[in-house]
């Protein structure tokens, strides 16, 4: 087993046996790609939507938040290009019977491609040490070089073959580069064809009156059929923005990785109206500040990389990706796309409604150009839970296993714990958790040897423990251990509150933006 794929499973089966995630109707052996949050990971997933909610809503006086239904008028989806556009270009393995995307069998080689280079460049700097210059190294090694462009070219031919809708040459690709099916290994593969995402569904109790219905497959749209609503009576002046998070649905043809690709997940989206032709100044701002808010969390500025899109979407003129260092390597994890006045405009069109701002400044009347922040709280979720999971050799030869959560993101905020099950420590801990829990998310602990407490407290990601022993009934001090360095200070429970809110919240942390 590779150390990724076994890194991997150790995420899985962890956010299972602590009560984060589970696969969705598990008694009935689960259903494809659909999960369910459990007490721990529901918290978490709060604490983070929460952290993007504020940073947009709270922070910005300019951006307003709404929540659109998730049924919508199915000519929205005609509007949008989704009924038309929202395909995928799946492959069929004739030995095997999978399905594939066929984009992702080639950029899974071209991965390939890029592990090579990146070994080439851990062996070069083990052997060069501190004099190492990684990028003389990438703009000279010839193997480097070749592998790069190699790459690139393929790349380049998929966005366009994709771009042009030339399926047979999608095909062609995955023939010259012998890519074969990752389960049976046979190259004997159909043609390519596209499949559309979209859930169907139906409005109605009679078999002639019903409607057709699309589950929504983004939330974008929601906040489109909103704008003029939502600028009128907010009385918004552009440049402005209207958040939302709220589900969506996608028949995806491959999904694997977990909460990585769900059929049903959760987006987290922003749509900034602006005036035409300030677009590439705006999606520049917000591709930084986006990557400001990842980096706040402390996650390691080197598992972060943008990828600008070659391949553009229907809708886009410009489009980015941040991609996040996930167990099995670099994938998007949120979209920055610069929708021109894409969406807007051809809702008007279907409906015949203007959707149209006056502009004082300008002294004209325009249809708004977009940039948009599209991030997907699952994905979120499995890159803090991914990035957090550590496996600490201890002195003494033993290990322990811990959730490194930032902490304002940590499901549980305190644990407090009796040392002992007697004399009174269990009551005092009891009033410190009464006095906590109403600014902060705090558990009660008491049993097994408090070692082992500490243990679970740290695989659950819990920042503080908080230790009440006979001492603390006679001088009211507790023991507070950090998660991380494990360090213990001995503080007066009446400084317990603040000092833990001052590293543990929300706030602490919008105020690193
Ligand atoms: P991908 O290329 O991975 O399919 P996408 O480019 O189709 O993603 P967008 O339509 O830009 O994704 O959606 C915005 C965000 O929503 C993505 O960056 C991702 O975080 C999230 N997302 C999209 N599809 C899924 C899914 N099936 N499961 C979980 N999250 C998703």
């Amino acid at each position: 087993m590779t150390q990724q794929t076994d890194q991997f499973k150790k995420v899985i089966s962890h956010a299972k046996e602590y009560g984060f995630v589970f696969p969705s109707s598990e008694i009935y052996d689960g259903l494809s790609a659909v999960y369910d949050y459990a007490q721990n990971g529901a918290a978490l997933k709060n604490n983070i939507r929460e952290y993007w909610w504020k940073s947009m809503v709270q922070l910005h006086e300019n951006i307003v938040g709404i929540d659109a239904a998730i049924f919508m008028h199915p000519t929205t989806w005609k509007a949008s290009g989704h009924v038309d556009a929202f395909n995928d270009p799946l492959i069929d393995n004739k030995v095997s019977k999978k399905r594939y995307r066929a984009d992702v069998l080639v950029e899974e080689y071209v991965a390939k491609i890029e592990g090579k280079i990146e070994k080439e460049i851990e062996k070069a700097s083990k052997r060069f040490g501190a004099d190492f210059d990684e990028a003389q190294f990438r703009a000279t090694n010839p193997r480097v070089l070749a592998n790069q462009e190699k790459a690139a070219s393929i790349l380049k031919r998929l966005g366009q073959s994709l771009e042009k809708e030339d399926l047979a040459d999608v095909r062609a690709l995955i023939e010259e580069l012998e890519i074969s099916c990752p389960e049976t290994g046979s190259r004997d593969w159909t043609d390519v064809k596209q499949f559309n995402l979209m859930f169907g569904t139906k409005l109605g109790a009679s078999a002639d009156t019903a409607m057709d219905l699309y589950l929504r497959p983004e939330t974008a749209q929601g906040i489109f059929v909103n704008f003029l609503n939502v600028q009128k009576t907010g009385r918004m002046k552009l440049p402005f923005g209207i958040a939302q998070t709220g589900k969506a649905f996608r028949n995806e043809i491959v999904a694997r990785q977990f909460i990585f690709r769900m059929r049903e997940f959760e987006q987290m989206e922003m749509q900034f109206f602006i005036p035409p032709g300030t677009q590439k100044e705006w999606y520049e701002r917000w591709k930084e500040d986006r990557l400001k808010w990842h980096l706040a969390l402390g996650m390691g500025k080197e598992n972060y990389r943008f990828h600008d899109h070659e391949k553009l979407a229907h809708y886009a003129d410009a489009a980015s990706d941040i991609e996040f260092r996930f167990p099995f390597g670099f994938k998007e994890l949120e979209g920055i796309h610069s929708r021109t006045d894409f969406d807007l405009s051809s809702h008007e069109k279907y409906t015949g409604k203007k959707l149209q701002y006056f502009d004082p400044e300008r002294n004209e009347n325009y249809t708004p150009y977009v940039v948009e922040t599209s991030i997907g709280l699952d994905r979120m979720f499995l890159a803090v839970f991914s990035n957090s999971l550590v496996e600490e050799e201890l002195e003494g030869g033993t290990s322990r296993t811990v959730l490194k959560f930032p902490f304002a993101l940590a499901p549980n905020k305190a644990a407090v714990l009796p040392l002992v099950k007697k004399d009174g420590l269990p009551e005092l801990a009891r009033t410190i958790v009464e006095e906590l829990k109403w600014d902060l998310q705090t558990v009660y602990d008491e049993k097994d040897a408090v070692g082992r407490r500490y243990r679970r407290q740290d695989a659950l990601g819990t920042p503080f423990c908080i230790t009440v022993d006979h001492q603390s009934l006679e001088d009211q001090t507790v023991t507070l251990r950090e998660r991380d360095s494990m360090e213990q200070i001995r503080i007066a429970i009446a400084d317990l509150k603040t000092t833990i809110q001052d590293q543990v919240s929300i706030t602490t942390l919008l105020k690193k933006l």
